[in-house]
């Protein structure tokens, strides 16, 4: 019996407005429940173009069709369209996901900068950002966020310190096997790490034998763990790719995959602690955050 729990990642306006509610009735059609990180704040998605100087960024966006993934509108925000403020254009679909008892916990307050920016934010920068969604999360479920999922895999010592001091129940920053109780730059942090064990659908779509029909199978011969974890996008599996995605499900439960939540997994393991190291991964440009090595 495999396990897995289904991360889903809401990057922009447009994930989480017209990707979100397909996912629900997609996890309400197959009876899941996953756990869903919420960028709350501005939508800078225009900002990323700045990306274009990494390498692997435009073999990505070909790769990915980004424009017709992301839509056009949306890479224009933050720099010819003023950034719109992503929940509160309809917080009712945050509240559908927190009502329909999925984990929710927090990605962002801006995606875009955090990711591009991560090591030259100070931690009041730092904490304030989360302190905005904190709030937002609270004012409109009534209660306090539990968990946080970095952007990007982006990690550092003052998004760890500002996670540890929030009192989470979980983090789930980086990319490895199992959970773990991270040690980063020699020094111990908690709450635990629930890292993503899967290649998200950006990395490996498109890459030589892995299409729309044969990506699940990728997934679900990658299922190795005891646990595993499969990061999506609202933004891709929430709308042009949802009919994989489903595909994927269906196939996945018919295989006795079962599922569960990160906080499932954070209540169920008692870990070690671990390395995190800072590497790249194919498909995705640049570097993030990885559990090092047995
Ligand atoms: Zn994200």
């Amino acid at each position: 019996m495999k396990k897995l729990a289904i991360k889903v990642d809401i990057d922009t306006l447009r994930g989480y407005r017209e990707g979100v509610p397909q996912m629900l009735d997609l996890f309400k059609r197959h009876e899941i429940m996953a756990s869903i990180f919420f960028s709350f704040g501005p939508d800078n998605s225009g900002k990323a173009i700045r990306r274009i100087f990494r390498k692997g960024f435009i073999s990505k966006m070909m790769r990915t069709k980004a424009p017709s993934t992301y839509g056009i509108k949306t890479l224009m925000y933050g720099t010819l369209i003023p950034a719109p403020i992503i929940v509160p254009t309809d917080p009712g679909i945050f509240v559908r996901a927190v009502d329909e008892g999925h984990d929710c916990g927090v990605h962002a307050w801006d995606h875009v900068y955090v990711q591009d920016k991560l090591a030259g934010i100070s931690k009041e920068e730092f904490r304030s950002f989360f302190e905005k969604s904190a709030n937002m999360f609270e004012k409109l479920s009534g209660r306090k966020p539990l968990s946080c999922a970095a952007p990007g895999w982006q990690i550092s010592s003052v998004s760890l310190e500002v996670q540890e001091e929030a009192g989470l129940e979980y983090c789930s920053d980086t990319r490895g096997r199992s959970p773990f109780l991270p040690v980063f730059e020699g020094r111990s942090y908690t709450p635990v790490q629930i890292p993503t064990t899967l290649p998200t659908m950006d990395e490996i779509l498109g890459l030589p034998g892995i299409d729309d029909d044969s990506i699940g199978d990728v997934w679900l011969n990658g299922m190795n763990n005891e646990w595993n974890v499969l990061t999506v996008h609202a933004e891709m599996e929430g709308l042009s790719k949802i009919g994989v995605f489903e595909k994927f499900i269906i196939k996945a439960k018919e295989n006795g995959t079962v599922f569960y939540t990160l906080a499932d997994y954070a209540r169920d393991s008692a870990p070690g602690e671990c390395n995190i190291e800072i590497g790249t991964i194919t498909g995705r440009a640049g570097t993030l955050a990885s559990q090092e090595d047995e």
